[in-house]
């Protein structure tokens, strides 16, 4: 199926519902949604010529004409380009390049950054200005149809955050991105159309993915004035916008949101769910969380090559205090969705047994078609017909599956494989510890020796030996830090994802002088 039918079925059913809805004035109900986008569809196939298959790239902040745009290029047969606002230009000209796109749609701020790019690339036709007059006209074309494609046909290309290396667009199909709607119904959370959710990390990923269960159910999508995070303008909204609100957070989001002074006294009764995930959260964090704001935490650990749909760990196994492995799963990535196989595999392509440390894989309904462009990425990806995440991790015996770092993140000190994870989790136990993050530094006798960068909290004092003493008291003495810096915030990229290449490139510099 066309996953566009979800919002004209949406608009058939919830015509007069808010669909988007910026700070709190309603901009889009269903009926006007997708009328603009079935309009929007008409001018991109017959004033813009392009034809089905032809990529469309959205480099905006998030709003409502970026919904638009995404739903009229899935409308009428195109694939969608979305690309994260923050980047710099030199990283749009690379995706907008590398994806072949022929029409850029940006908006007022981001009009110098990517505006000209269309005289250097050759594939790129237009960049267009959602606040120009082209834009309105483009809206008043004549609605089309419609377009019928197959499931596997491509609708978004999901560049990877690129935490390491350039990044890389994974290609999502239709039937990827209906899959990853349903498997939000089975194990994420229900949506009414009274429920709205809260656009405060980027629409161009994880966030914007779920936006599509929320059209499916006739629910509304919130845009914060800001268009980003703002906790204090977060907290705002949950009041504002009645029926039960939800967002998608990256864990240090959260974090963010838990220090905000103005936590205390906000009414947080309107807040239905906090969906987080696309990177760890420490378990002390999440208890703060929970303590504070109760059961309203489900996780899910995804990625671009499986949107946001690998495995998960729901509201109840949040609260299951009383469950004996209760700290252990709530420092998991919980258990594998309902639609999904996962399993761990060692470097031969085996499956591991439980308990054991490998690459986590998955197959199912979820994952990309491949790599855009890139043959040898995809089958490497790929082997054996799974994918292959990247990730260590271990299942336990109840199918929990705890990640332990990315390969590239392991260090191995003396022969041994060293979990950063696990000494973060440690070090993130002390009270005035804000932030931390471990790496490994090349060593002529062990290989590689543990250093961790802490941040403390504001106005707080925190010293090497505090910071050993707690290690002793729950680690092997070998995996302790041998170096503590401290510092004032840690390099993150624009998904808030602490930036570990940086701090390695940092020390390897030092090491150089
Ligand atoms: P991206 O493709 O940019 O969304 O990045 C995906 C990567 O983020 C995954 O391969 C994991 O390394 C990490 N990640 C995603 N979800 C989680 C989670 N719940 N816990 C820990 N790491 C996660």
């Amino acid at each position: 199926m066309n996953l566009a039918a979800m919002l004209a079925r949406a608009s058939r059913l919830h015509g007069n519902r808010p669909a988007l809805v910026r700070g709190a004035a309603v901009t889009h109900d269903y009926r006007q949604l997708s009328q603009d986008v079935a309009a929007l569809a008409g001018s991109l196939r017959n004033s813009l010529n392009l034809a089905p298959g032809d990529r469309v790239a959205i480099a905006m902040a998030n709003c409502a004409e970026l919904a638009i745009v995404k739903w009229a290029c899935w409308h009428a047969g195109l694939c969608a380009v979305p690309i994260n606002a923050k980047l710099h230009r030199r990283e749009f000209e690379y995706i907008l390049a590398d994806s072949g796109t022929r029409v850029c749609f940006t908006d007022a701020k981001l009009e110098n950054t990517v505006g000209g790019l269309d005289d250097t690339i050759p594939s790129l036709d237009r960049v267009i200005s959602v606040s120009s007059r082209e834009w309105s006209a483009l809206l008043a074309a004549d609605p089309m149809p419609l377009t019928d494609v197959a499931p596997d046909d491509n609708a978004w290309l999901f560049y990877t955050s690129g935490t390491t290396g350039q990044p890389k667009g994974a290609t999502l199909t239709h039937r990827n991105l209906v899959a990853q709607t349903m498997n939000f119904f089975a194990d994420v959370d229900q949506v009414t159309p009274e429920n709205g959710i809260i656009h405060s990390a980027p629409m161009t990923h994880g966030s914007g993915c779920y936006g599509l269960p929320y059209v499916a159910k006739g629910g509304c999508q919130i845009i914060p004035e800001s268009g980003g995070f703002d906790p204090a303008e977060m907290l705002e909204l949950i009041g504002k916008n009645g029926g039960g609100v939800s967002f998608f957070f990256a864990p240090t989001m959260i974090v963010r949101l838990l220090a905000h002074p103005a936590l205390g006294d906000a009414d947080t009764s309107n807040l239905r769910t906090i969906i987080y995930g696309g990177g760890p959260m420490y378990v002390a964090d999440l208890q703060r969380g929970i303590e504070m704001l109760g059961q309203k935490f489900v996780q899910i650990y995804g990625q671009g090559e499986a949107p946001m749909t690998i495995t998960g760990l729901t509201r109840a196994m949040h609260v299951e205090t009383s469950h004996p492995r209760y700290l252990e799963r709530l420092g998991s990535v919980g258990a594998a969705r309902t639609d999904v196989e996962v399993k761990v595999f060692d470097q031969d392509d085996n499956e591991l047994p439980t308990g054991e440390i490998g690459e986590v894989v998955l197959r199912g309904d979820v994952v990309m078609k491949g790599y855009w462009n890139n043959p040898d990425a995809t089958a490497k990806a790929m082997s054996s017909g799974w994918l292959h995440t990247g990730d260590m991790g271990a299942f336990d015996e109840d199918g929990f599956l705890t990640l332990k770092d990315r390969s590239k993140d392991m260090i191995i000190s003396g022969g041994t494989n060293i979990y950063p994870r696990e000494i973060e989790e440690v070090l993130l136990r002390h009270t005035a510890v804000e932030e931390v993050s471990v790496i490994g530094k090349p060593h002529a006798d062990w290989g590689e020796e543990v250093i961790a960068f802490v941040v403390a909290k504001p106005g707080q004092d925190v010293d090497a030996p505090e910071l050993d003493q707690i290690c002793l008291d729950n680690i092997a003495r070998f995996k302790r830090p041998k170096q503590y810096r401290f510092v004032d915030s840690l390099p993150k990229n624009n998904y808030g994802k602490i930036l570990k290449t940086e701090l390695r490139t940092q020390i390897e510099k030092e090491d150089a002088q």
